[in-house]
């Protein structure tokens, strides 16, 4: 049965959600498919960030630190990111690049691991197809400490769950193909098998509903500037469950980057380290306040989807618009060439759908760009769609579909010369 514009635009009228799409500014004529690499502006972020600037910079000056609460942002922003990943208060927190703080619990999961284990649980297990920045990090941890960083295959993980594991590393959503991992499950055989389990939510948090006290996860990672719509650059997030704040506290345990703002009283300025209690002894240097600031406004966009039913709602948005792309894709593009990376299954899916093409992937959506729908190319062959059920709408979804059919019929992306440089984000 065919899908006609007209059936989208029933599906907007009676979205609960799309009332969340007017706390965003989003350029008119574009189609914006790409909130998995870079998330859109909150209407409130150009105010909120001018006032942090001009009124707690520009006229509080070091008094901001108190009068402003700068000095809690980091923990602030991360119980407000807590609430759509699972987290209990004072369990997760905002700052640094998802890169540095995988570095800190990550090294972190190593030490737990050498501290209880015997010296052979000694290999830290992947995705061949994680994002890259995680295996370098896990790669340099490996190589200072001792320890074998090995690359498999998402159906291979089962093989690798024995007694030489040591820490599970995974990323919730795959980048690449957009298929999503059983936290739940991996993490009940990861700990069966006496390892740990540290979950990168990157493109998890904001787009997918996460548990990690309900998966019983041991650590976690994830990014600002992708669902939460943080901006360019914004900081990232860590969590750490419970349990394992506790026992650093018990064994004096210090995560690598013992810097003074993750100190017990970094204002004593004492020669000597002594870690923070809770969560705060995975800080390290001074906050980015401005940055802090610019993400708070983007979670909170999202944190008003709870009032809406939350994130099982946006879930539901979520894959009925990438069921829709689909359906699209396969009704109204078929003959070209496009296969469906992603997974059909609902449980196996993030919020993205990811199509591969042998050749002309990437002038396909250069020329999508140039008709202002925006989506990513991941070379060598994979065409990126990210779906962020928070502003994304059910007409722009056959739109965008149909810009796909004529860009693919007319051939107007072989005749255009692009330039083949590499995607930067
Ligand atoms: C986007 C992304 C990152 C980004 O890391 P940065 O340190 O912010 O550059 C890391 N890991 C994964 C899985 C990602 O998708």
């Amino acid at each position: 049965m065919t899908i006609t514009r007209q059936d989208a635009l029933a599906l907007d009228a009676r979205d609960p959600l799309a009332p969340l799409r007017a706390q965003f500014t989003l350029p008119t004529g574009v189609i914006y498919l790409d909130g998995n690499s870079l998330g859109v502006l909150p209407a409130v972020a150009p105010t909120r960030v001018a006032q942090a600037v001009q009124q707690e910079w520009g006229e509080g000056l070091i008094r901001s630190w108190n009068s402003a609460n700068w000095v809690t942002l980091p923990q602030r922003v991360g119980d407000k990111i807590g609430r759509v990943i699972g987290a209990q208060p004072g369990e997760t927190l905002a700052g640094e690049s998802t890169s540095v703080n995988l570095y800190k619990v990550l090294a972190a999961a190593l030490l737990l691991v050498r501290q209880q284990s015997d010296a052979a649980r000694r290999v830290i297990v992947s995705e061949r197809s994680n994002f890259p920045t995680d295996l370098y990090i896990a790669e340099g941890l490996a190589r200072q400490h001792g320890f074998e960083l090995k690359l498999v295959e998402p159906d291979e993980i089962a093989a690798q769950l024995g007694p030489s594991l040591a820490v599970l590393m995974l990323t919730h959503v795959n980048y690449r193909t957009g298929r999503m991992h059983d936290m739940a499950a991996l993490t009940r055989a990861a700990h069966e098998a006496g390892s740990l389990a540290l979950w990168d939510l990157a493109h998890s948090a904001g787009a997918v509903p996460v548990d990690l006290n309900a998966a019983d996860a041991d650590f976690a990672v994830g990014c600002g500037y992708k669902y939460l719509n943080g901006g360019p650059g914004a900081p990232a997030f860590l969590w750490v469950h419970p349990r394992h704040l506790q026992r650093m506290e018990r064994d004096d345990l210090w995560q690598p980057l013992s810097g003074w703002f993750g100190h017990a009283a970094p204002f004593e300025f004492s020669p000597h380290y002594r870690p923070a209690g809770g969560i705060a002894r995975f800080a390290c240097g001074t906050p980015p306040v401005l940055g802090l600031t610019a993400l708070e406004t983007g979670v909170d966009a999202l944190l008003a989807a709870e009032a809406l039913g939350g994130m099982a709602a946006l879930r539901r948005k979520s894959l009925a618009l990438t069921d829709l792309f689909i359906a699209l894709v396969e009704e109204r593009c078929a003959g070209h060439g496009l296969a469906l990376v992603t997974p059909r299954e609902h449980a196996l899916r993030g919020s993205q759908v990811n199509l591969a093409r042998a050749d002309g992937g990437y002038a396909i959506v250069q020329a999508l760009i140039a008709r202002g729908v925006i989506g990513d190319f991941r070379a060598p062959d994979v065409l990126r769609f990210g779906f962020t059920p928070l502003y994304t709408g059910f007409a722009e979804v056959w739109d965008a579909v149909e810009h796909l059919r004529q860009v693919l019929e007319s051939g107007e992306w072989q005749e255009a010369r692009f330039n083949q440089k590499a995607a930067v984000t």
